[in-house]
This record gives structure tokens, sequence and C-alpha cells, in this order.
């Protein structure tokens, strides 16, 4: 199957953070992979900005050794490499100074999509709205994209959102969250909306509970002191697990547009019951053999960061009354997955003589890795001996049911980009919906604080606390096992 490429319009994309390292190992290989496709018209132009001097040709060798680090082998060839490089310039620019900022004014051409990417520390997004607006770049028609994370509590999220709609309204603001850029995340959406055959199931009458897993095997890293003042909550739940709650739970938009499904998800945060103190898990990753544990990596050995968390949520709506949501992510686990299961209820009452047995319909949605779906079913077990059942899995995994086209999924970043360019912002996050996030999330983050809350230590290479485990045990369920 030939997927059908629609270039996008000519365009001018300011990466501000353009020497970074978001932008070497995203953005300039997104944007590379879609010139390769064909959608970058040949008058697009992106211009690097950041604090550091470069002339083009030095700009254009970092973004050569970006895309060749970092784009596949395979996809690299040199004719593409070459026009890609062409389209590059760069200019020198302080966020919080005035350098910079008239010459960077000299490379937007008239009569042609004008994007800002902040890909820059989120203190910097106010002093950049700022000097757009100042320096004359912040017409009606431009658009800005802003990285996680968007503020760090609910008065931050809320102090940020006013700073940017001083300049830019919220149709020009593009909040990134790029797990929803990820193919299989919209194909949930087509294969919810799409068909006859699951809506009418998906709701607490059929749904036994739901699961998402995101797992890291990494530890926090270098990025530990960062990551000791945000924590597994605000590094992943209120953002991507969120999202995706909202893409699961939601309820069926009028159209595919963007307000109807930011709408829609909306409901669902709101909607979201506060959590049991004893519905939260919390844990840190141990040392093991050389690698030293969750406060050593942060700095702190007094710190009460969760590396891990686990949560049990309600979602009060005619829907989802009585179908518990487990959410769980963590750094150091078992392996790096991310997926959601929906797990059917069994069969009413069982005509086969297999008392005790349970056959769930299980519907996986993989994010990563081998983006995909899987449909468990329950069959006859072949051959003869009776009616014995079995479960096996429908796997729709697109890379065998869409031939050697449908593996040439495209990276979450370059979907998001175009999208961009294209002025679509259903896969963005609005300003309400993060605000909702974080004012559910915040009396969560004080509740366990003001218990002196300590996390559950946990093995590296484990699944997490024996506590998250005994969470969904005391409901008479368990989790699916952590594998690649
Ligand atoms: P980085 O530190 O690698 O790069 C920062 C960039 O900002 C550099 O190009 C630097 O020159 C520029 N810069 C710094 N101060 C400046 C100033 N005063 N004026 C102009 N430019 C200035 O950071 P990064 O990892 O690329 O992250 C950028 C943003 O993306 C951050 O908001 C981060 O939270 C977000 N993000 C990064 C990743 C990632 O994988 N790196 C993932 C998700 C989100």
């Amino acid at each position: 199957m030939v997927a059908r490429i629609i270039p996008v319009d000519p365009f001018d994309l300011v990466i501000f953070g353009g020497t970074g390292d978001l932008a070497r190992r995203k953005i300039y290989p997104g944007l590379y992979q879609r010139m390769k496709a064909g959608q970058m018209p040949a008058e697009a132009r992106i211009v690097g900005a950041a604090r550091s001097e470069h002339d083009d040709e030095e700009f254009r060798g970092i973004v050569r050794d970006a895309l060749i680090e970092f784009v596949p082998e395979k996809d690299i060839d040199s004719e593409t490499l070459e026009a890609f490089l062409a389209c590059l310039s760069y200019e020198a620019v302080d966020a919080r100074g005035d350098a910079g900022w008239e010459e960077l004014k000299g490379h937007i051409r008239d009569g042609v999509v004008h994007a800002f990417y902040f890909s820059v520390a989120p203190s910097l997004f106010g002093d950049l709205a700022e000097r757009l607006h100042t320096y004359g770049m912040a017409g009606d028609g431009c658009r800005i994209v802003v990285e996680k994370p968007f503020g760090h509590d609910l008065a931050s999220a809320k102090e940020l959102n006013a700073t940017l709609e001083k300049h830019f309204s919220e149709e020009q603001i593009y909040r990134i969250d790029h797990y929803l850029g990820k193919e299989t995340v919209q194909n949930l959406m087509a294969v919810r909306f799409g068909n006859v055959l699951f809506e009418p199931l998906w709701n607490a009458q059929y749904v036994d509970h739901i699961q998402i897993t995101v797992a890291e095997t990494v530890g926090v890293g270098g990025r530990g002191e960062y990551y000791d003042r945000s924590g597994a909550m605000r590094d992943m739940v209120q953002n991507h697990l969120m999202q995706l709650l909202c893409l699961i739970a939601m309820e069926p938009p009028s159209r595919f547009g963007s307000d109807e499904v930011r709408d829609e998800k909306l409901k669902v945060i709101r909607a979201l019951e506060p959590v049991q103190p004893h519905h939260i898990i919390r844990g840190q990753y141990e040392a093991k053999g050389d690698e030293p544990d969750f406060r050593e990596d942060a700095g702190d050995p007094r710190s009460r960061t969760e590396s891990f968390i686990a949560l049990r949520l309600a979602i009060s709506n005619w829907r989802w009354a009585g179908t518990p949501f487990y959410l769980r992510t963590g750094k150091k686990l078992k392996a790096r997955t991310s997926e959601i299961a929906v797990v059917f209820k069994d069969a009413p009452h069982s005509i086969f003589d297999e008392t005790g047995k349970s056959h769930r319909n299980i519907l996986t949605i993989r994010l990563q890795p081998n983006e995909g779906m899987e449909l468990c079913v329950t069959i006859k077990e072949p051959g003869p001996g009776g009616m014995r059942l079995v479960d096996v899995p429908l796997d729709m995994t697109f890379a065998d049911a869409l031939g050697p086209d449908g593996a040439d999924i495209p990276e979450a970043y370059e979907r998001l980009i175009m999208d961009v360019i294209r002025g679509n912002q259903t896969l963005f996050m609005r300003g309400d919906e993060v605000e909702a996030a974080w004012a559910w999330t915040d009396p969560l983050i004080a509740g366990w604080e003001a218990r002196n809350d300590v996390p559950k230590p946990y093995e590296p290479g484990s699944s997490g606390p024996e506590d998250a485990l005994m969470l969904m045990h005391r409901d008479g369920r368990k989790w699916r096992e952590i594998k690649a």
C-alpha cells in the first residue's frame, strides 16, 4: 500500500535552541524524513537560532552530523541530504537580550507559513514570546511550538499560559506531547470510532479494567537533578499517561476536529475522582552492582522523589463508573515498553465444561516497541480431545498488515511538525487541558508530601515495588507482564 503524501505549504520554521539535544535528535531528523517522503516543499526554510555564534556553513555541519547520527543509515541519501542542508540557515540570538533579533527578522519571508519552535528551557518561553512580539514577528498567522514540561504545577502552568497568551491566541499555540504524535495513538481513535465492533463494548458493562504501562529500562542518569524536582508523576503521568487515558476514555467527538477532540479529553480529566492514598504506590530504584540507587543519581541522599508510580483511577461518569484504570510508569524496570491494555469481562456464562477458567478478550495497543495492536480472542484448541478453549492473539501490527510501506511509520515529531505547518491542533494539548491535568495532579502530590510518604524501594530490572503488584491483587486482578 503506497502512502499518499500531500506536501504542506511553504514555510519559514525558526528553531530556537537550534543547536540543542532535542533539535539534533528529533527535530532535524524528523524534518529530513518529511523531505525524503516528499512532504516538505522546495521553498521551505529552516532557521536555527541559539546562543552560540555560528555561520550558516558551521550550522549545516552540526545538522549534517546530527542527521548521520540519528537518521537510520538506510534513509540517508546524499541528494536529499544536500537538498535539506540547503534549506538551512542560522542566526545567533539571545532570548534574554536584543542580540540577533533584527537579523533573525531578516530571515522571515512574506507569504509563507511562519512557525517558531521553542526548543529551549521553559524559563525562556516568556522571553521568546515577548521578543517575537517586540520585533514584529508575532503576526496573526504565525504559530509557536512549546516543548514539555509545561509548568511544574497549576500555578506555574497558568502563569505560562498567561505569558504566552499576552502575544499569541490559543489557535497559535502548539503544546507538544509527542505521545499524541504516535501512529498507534491515532490508530486507537480510528479503531474506536471507525468500526462498529468496539464502541458498543467500550464501557463499564463490558470492560473489566484498563491498564496503561510506560516502562523504561534507563535510570535518571545525567538528568538526576532535574528529575529530582519532578518525579514520575510530573514527568510522565500528568502529561503522557493522562493523554493516553483521555483518548481511551473520552466520548466520541462529533468530528475529528481539534476542538471537538480536545473538548472530550478535557471532560475526562474533569471527571477523574480524587485518588485514595492507598491507590497511589510510589517507588525508588535501589542500587545494583556498580549502578547507584536513585538517591545517588538525584544527588540527594534524602530524596523522596518517585522514580516509579502506580495508580488506580476512577472516572465518574456513566460510561466508566465501576471500571478502574490502572496506570504505572517507572525507570529501571524490566523492559522498555509502552502499552495500553483494555481487558474485557468474561463471557457472562460459559457453555463449555471449563469450570473456574477465565477467558478474556484483551485489546492491547502497543506504543513501543513495534507500534501496533493485538486483540486476544478465545478459540477452540485445535485437534481432537474435546472442547478445550485457548486464548490467541490476532496481531494487527501495521508492518505485517500493510505491507512494506506499513513499516515506515513516521516518528511522532515528523507528524507533529507537519501538523503545525498545516495548522492542525488536534494532536496538541490545549491550555485548559494542561491546567485541568495539573489541577488533578497538585492535590495528590500535596497529599503525599503532607503524609511524609516515603517511596518504596524496588530492584532495578524488576516490575516495580511489591506494593504495586498488590494494588491489583487486592482487586483480584494482575498487571500484564512488562516485556519488550
Ligand atoms: P539543550 O540544553 O540541549 O539545548 C538548549 C538550547 O537552547 C541550545 O541550543 C542553547 O544554545 C539554547 N539556549 C540556551 N540559552 C539561550 C538563550 N538565552 N538564548 C537563545 N538560546 C539559548 O536542551 P534540549 O534537551 O534540546 O531541550 C530543549 C527543550 O526541549 C526543553 O524545554 C526540554 O525540556 C524539552 N525536551 C527535551 C527533550 C530531549 O530529549 N532533549 C525531550 C522532551 C522535551
